[in-house]
C-alpha cells in the first residue's frame, strides 16, 4: 500500500504513473468537498479554498502541493501552524502566462476580437480606412504593476515591440532593468503613464482592489488595462463604470474576483477582451505543473525539503 494522497482528478490525464509510484491516490473532482481523512498530502487546483476547516478534517497532512503558482486559494498561516508544507509551481509556467499577456495586449490594441466578431456576423461591408481603428505600440509606454517572474517576462517580450518600460515593485530589479532599460517607478506615475498597464502582482490583503476608482481615474483615457494575475486586484464596478463612460481604451483579462461568475457589468462593457483563465493554460506548462506539484507531494513523504516551497 501506498502513501493515501488526495489530487485533484482533473489532473489525473497529464501525470504519467511513474510520478505516482508509492501514492495511494483518490482522486479529487473539483465539485466535490474536501473529505476527512488519514490522507498524507493534497494536491488541490486552485479553485479548492484550503483553509482552517479542511485541514482540520485532514489530521495526517503534512503537504498541501498547489498546482499553481499562485496561493491565494491556501490558507497558509493555518498551514504553518499545523506543520504542513505549502508548496507551488513557479517557473514552469512563466513563459506561457506572458504570452498569453501579450495575446491580450495585441487583441486590445488592434481590436482583434471585435474583427473576428464583425467578420462572423456578416456584418463586414469592406475595407474602410476608419474601420476598428487601433493603437501602435512602438514609442508607447508598458506599466508593469509588479515585476517578478512573470511581469519581467512580459517587459522582456516588449522589447521588441519597440516599448518604453515602467514598473512598479517592492525591490528594484536592477539586471531586468539593464536588459530592457526599465525603469522604476511609484505607483501613481505607473498610473498617469502607462499606455498599457498590466497586473502581475500577487493576491494578498495589501494588493486586493489596487485597481479602485482612483486608479483609473489616473489612467489615460486610451490606456489598456491587461490583468493576467488575480481578479481581486481590480475592482470590476469600478472597471466596468471607466470603460461605459469611455474613460479607458480597453480592458484585456484572464481572470476575475468571482469566478467562473463576472460581473454583469463588466460583462456588457464596451472594449473588452475576456478570457476564461487560461494564463498558464498550455499542455506544456500545465504538464509541468502536475509534475512539480506531485515532486513536491513525494519530496515531502521521504521526509526531504520540499522543491518549490511558498515561503523559505
Ligand atoms: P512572483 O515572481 O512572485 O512576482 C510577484 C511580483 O509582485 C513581484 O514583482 C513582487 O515584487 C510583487 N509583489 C509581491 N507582493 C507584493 C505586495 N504585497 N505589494 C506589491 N507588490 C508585491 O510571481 P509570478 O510568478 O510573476 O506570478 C504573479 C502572479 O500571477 C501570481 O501570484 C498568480 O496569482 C498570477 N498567475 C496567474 C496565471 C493565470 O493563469 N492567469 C498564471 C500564473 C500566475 P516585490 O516583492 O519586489 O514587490
Amino acid at each position: 500500500m501506498g502513501h493515501p494522497v488526495l489530487i485533484a482528478a482533473e489532473l489525473e490525464p497529464l501525470l504519467q504513473p511513474d510520478q505516482l509510484v508509492g501514492l495511494d491516490v483518490t482522486w479529487l473532482a473539483s465539485a466535490e468537498p474536501t473529505p476527512k481523512g488519514d490522507f498524507l498530502a493534497l494536491v488541490p487546483l486552485l479553485s479548492r479554498w484550503v483553509g482552517g476547516t479542511e485541514l482540520k478534517r485532514l489530521p495526517q497532512l503534512k503537504v498541501v502541493a498547489n498546482c499553481a503558482v499562485g496561493h491565494d486559494n491556501v490558507d497558509v498561516v493555518a498551514a504553518e501552524m499545523r506543520g504542513i508544507k505549502v508548496t507551488n509551481t513557479p517557473d514552469v509556467l512563466t513563459d506561457a502566462t506572458a504570452d498569453l499577456t501579450w495575446a491580450l495586449i495585441l487583441a486590445c490594441a488592434r481590436r482583434v476580437v471585435e474583427g473576428a466578431e464583425v467578420v462572423k456576423s456578416g456584418r463586414w461591408s469592406g475595407w474602410h480606412p476608419e474601420l476598428l481603428l487601433g493603437i501602435e505600440l512602438r514609442g508607447r509606454t508598458l506599466g508593469l504593476f509588479g515585476a517578478g517572474r512573470i511581469g519581467q517576462a512580459v517587459g522582456r517580450r516588449a522589447t521588441a515591440f519597440g516599448m518604453r518600460i515602467l514598473y512598479t515593485a517592492r525591490n528594484a530589479r536592477p539586471e531586468f532593468e539593464r536588459a530592457t532599460g526599465a525603469g522604476k517607478v511609484e505607483r501613481s506615475q505607473l498610473f498617469r503613464e502607462s499606455d498599457v498597464l498590466s497586473l502581475h502582482l500577487p493576491s494578498r490583503p495589501e494588493t486586493k482592489g489596487v485597481i479602485d476608482g482612483d486608479a483609473l481615474r489616473q489612467m489615460k483615457p486610451t490606456a489598456i488595462l491587461i490583468n493576467t494575475a488575480r481578479g481581486d486586484l481590480i475592482r470590476e464596478e469600478a472597471l466596468a463604470i471607466a470603460l461605459e463612460e469611455g474613460r479607458l481604451g480597453a480592458a484585456g483579462l484572464d481572470v476575475y474576483l468571482d469566478e467562473p461568475a463576472i460581473h454583469p457589468r463588466l460583462l456588457a462593457a464596451p472594449r473588452t477582451v475576456l478570457l476564461p483563465h487560461i494564463g498558464s493554460g498550455t499542455l506544456e506548462a500545465r504538464r509541468q505543473m502536475a509534475a512539480i506539484a506531485v515532486a513536491n507531494v513525494q519530496a515531502v513523504l521521504k521526509g526531504e525539503a520540499p522543491l518549490t516551497p511558498v515561503f523559505g
